[in-house]
């Protein structure tokens, strides 16, 4: 008799926050690691403890707000250092008796792969690994994601896996896989080459409610804020037919009808990608909707773009203009001039696209950044009559401003990632403040006007 093949158990863990939003975000890359697992054989079971549809969980409309919405929450003690807060803190997510028992249901893991993502968020999964552990606790665990990759030493001190794979999984979850499992198979998949990779199984998830689609992995910029290049420092795309066929797919099982775009830098060489993307889209006639909730490059929009992402059903627009001090973003990054931040409105604009679609990303909380220079830019932006999105800095390890915002927080942010948190404006030198946050919150919202 044949042994059974290896049984690989995925996990999303708890998000531990001050404030968290299904804003259009699934773990694609554990899913894709699925696929991948999948595609070689070996038996996969999948939990997610931000699962908003867990059926002990109210009933909740996967098709509401183009597939956004809120994840459960518990509050919980927040973490001491941040005892001077004034806000609740709270784990997103299922409740941890329905996680144990839908642990409990499983049959018995091979080997476990738990993901992370924000830095600052590892006490959801260390208690993620933690309840992990009581249900099986010889099996080997396997922490990889966002903080394991830039916090890799931390995670091995505190996450509570037995091992940290940092940096990009495809190219080594079937080495890992074999090692703990002694299941090896011949890698029928290129990790350089997306288009040699399985659909991401969100087939797994209890609701398809929208699909990611990440058709280019890597940004050829680095901007000072960003770990994008520590991420993936290479730079791949998917052929524009495999990423219709995918769109095809899920809209065709699942009738997903929201898609959303992961990219980093989705409109660079645009007329090799994104053009032919948007024109085979538009050629397969699905009525479906698009987002952008990542920003796209401002320079990057053209008419035609601007022109055929109206087309092709693109409802969200985010422009990532972090600040409107273009003569002084030197250094931080070389993303637009005030020129061309008026003309891609403009192109938008007269594409057809209105005010509460197309919003920009207005980064709050720099180091030195005053209060005024953040007003300055929400005023601008509503001045050109869209949406600003204020996008509070959280201040990451090895990127450009890691130095100068260790140097203007009033917190040891070395000393730990808890600290990186950009719900507590890390990088001012006052404690936080509500005043601040509603002031720009208002100003943003038109509320306030001056
Ligand atoms: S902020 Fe955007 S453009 Fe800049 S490096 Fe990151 S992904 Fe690339």
């Amino acid at each position: 008799m044949k042994p059974d093949k290896p049984h690989i158990l995925l996990v999303n863990p708890w998000i531990t926050d001050f404030a968290a939003y299904d804003f259009w975000s699934k773990p694609l890359g554990l899913l894709t690691l699925a696929g991948i697992l999948r595609m070689h054989d070996f038996k996969v079971s999948y939990l997610d403890c931000l699962d908003r549809f867990h059926p002990n969980a109210p009933a909740s409309d996967p098709g509401a707000r183009d597939g956004r919405g809120s994840y459960l929450k518990t509050r919980i003690p927040k973490p001491d250092v941040l005892g001077d807060v004034p806000r609740n803190f709270s784990r997103y997510g299922i409740r941890p008796d329905w996680f144990r028992e839908d642990l409990n249901a499983l049959k018995h893991p091979d080997l476990i792969f738990v993901t992370s993502l924000m830095t600052y968020w590892y006490p959801g999964v260390q208690e993620t690994i933690r309840c992990i552990r009581e249900i099986f606790p010889d099996t080997t665990v396997i922490l990889g994601g966002i903080y394991a990759t830039l916090c890799r030493k931390h995670a091995a001190g505190h996450s509570g896996a037995d091992l940290i794979a940092s940096g990009a999984g495809e190219g080594l979850i079937l080495e890992l896989a074999a090692r703990h499992t002694g299941f090896s198979v011949n890698s029928r998949f290129d990790p350089e080459d997306m288009n040699s990779y399985p659909y991401p199984a969100f087939d797994l998830q209890r609701k398809v409610n929208y699909v990611p689609l990440l058709t280019s992995k890597g940004c050829p910029f680095k901007c000072a804020y960003c770990a994008s290049h520590l991420l993936y420092s290479g730079w791949m795309r998917r052929e524009v037919g495999a990423v219709v066929s995918e769109i095809r797919f899920w809209h065709r099982t699942h009738g997903v009808k929201n898609f959303v775009f992961y990219d980093d830098a989705l409109l660079v060489d645009a007329e090799k990608h994104a053009l032919p993307l948007l024109e085979a889209v538009i050629q397969a006639g699905l009525k479906i909707h698009f987002h952008l909730p990542n920003a796209i490059h401002i320079r990057g929009i053209t008419e035609p773009i601007a022109a055929m992402m109206y087309r092709a059903g693109f409802k969200t627009i985010r422009l990532g203009l972090e600040t409107i001090a273009f003569e002084q973003r030197e250094g931080l990054d070389a993303k637009v001039t005030a020129a061309e931040f008026v003309q891609a409105v403009r192109l938008l604009k007269n594409a057809g696209f209105n005010k509460d679609q197309i919003g920009a990303y207005l980064l709050a909380g720099l180091p030195g950044q005053s209060l005024a220079s953040i007003a300055e830019s929400i005023r601008i932006v509503r001045d050109r009559g869209i949406t600003p999105i204020p996008a509070y800095y959280s201040p990451i390890p090895l990127t450009g401003l890691w130095e100068a915002a260790v140097e203007s927080s009033r917190y040891p942010l070395a000393a730990d990632p808890i600290y990186t948190n950009n719900a507590v404006l890390p990088c001012r030198s006052e404690a936080f403040s509500w005043e601040v946050v509603s002031y720009l919150k208002n100003l943003s919202s038109g509320k306030l006007e001056r």
